[in-house]
């Protein structure tokens, strides 16, 4: 069995005592594969670093719409030279975050529209950051013309679903599905097409139910694996299968 862990901040500080031992055992867990989206300029050049020690790992670079905060005029030049160095398999994590308090939507949507240029301009998929703002991005969406990408902890409705569908989305699940009250969430992953779903665990956060206040780490994959085999009744075999080979065609691995 191969996995992925479509979505990991395994760059972060958190990980700094034990990455290399985090990885050991992810192989050993047969988590093959793990996707680290970049958030704000000054954390790309260690991200770049991490991923080109080891194999296993794929590059992803894009500012993060809750670090608005840290974000300068100059950073999408930046961003760009960077694109063109390093070749990430996407721009991500990029996004609107309507819930994040204090949040200013007409800087959020400049940035956000900017990225997407990019990701035309290299014709990379996108890795999305959305709350409280699905409509308003496929709105972008639509007027742009993305090669697709995956929606990190897709929480919204059916037909939000079935847009991003229509524009080459893939839909990232992780620990939330394992809590008992995430009722909603569980069964939109139980109606939601397989062929749609990508495993994420966007490690150090969202523990798996049962381990709150803990560092979340791509080593759950697994146990978020087996909740979506159990709720859907099908297969772990089959969803690593169909899950991976998702990740796969989206980002034209072999
Ligand atoms: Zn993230």
């Amino acid at each position: 069995m191969s996995l992925i862990d479509s979505h990991c901040h395994l760059d972060f500080a958190d990980f700094d005592p034990d990455r290399h031992r985090v990885l050991q055992r992810c192989t050993e867990l047969g988590v093959a594969h793990i996707i680290i989206p970049g958030v704000s300029r000054q954390s790309w050049s260690r991200l770049i670093t991490i991923c080109d020690q080891y194999e296993q790992l794929s590059l992803a670079l894009g500012m993060h719409p809750m670090f608005m905060h840290e974000h300068q005029a100059d950073d999408i030049h930046i961003l760009t030279q960077l694109i063109e160095q390093h070749q990430p398999i996407a721009v991500g994590e990029i996004g609107l975050d309507f819930y994040f308090p204090g949040h200013d939507k007409a800087a959020q949507t400049t940035l956000f529209e900017a990225q997407i240029e990019l990701a035309q301009q290299f014709d990379l998929p996108v890795i999305l950051h959305v709350r409280k703002a699905h409509d308003e991005v496929l709105k972008l969406l639509r007027r742009a013309s993305v090669k697709g990408g995956i929606v990190h902890a897709f929480n919204g409705s059916m037909q939000q679903a079935e847009f991003y569908m229509q524009q080459g989305f893939l839909f990232g699940v992780g620990g939330a599905l394992t809590y008992p009250r995430a009722q909603k969430l569980q069964a939109l992953f139980t109606e939601l097409p397989l062929e749609s779903i990508v495993l994420e665990t966007d490690s150090p956060d969202m523990p798996l139910a049962g381990h709150q206040g803990e560092r979340n780490s791509p080593e759950s994959i697994p146990t978020i694996l087996e909740t979506l085999a159990e709720l859907r009744q099908e297969t772990a075999e089959h969803i690593a299968t169909v899950t991976t080979a998702n990740c796969n065609s989206l980002f034209g691995w072999h």
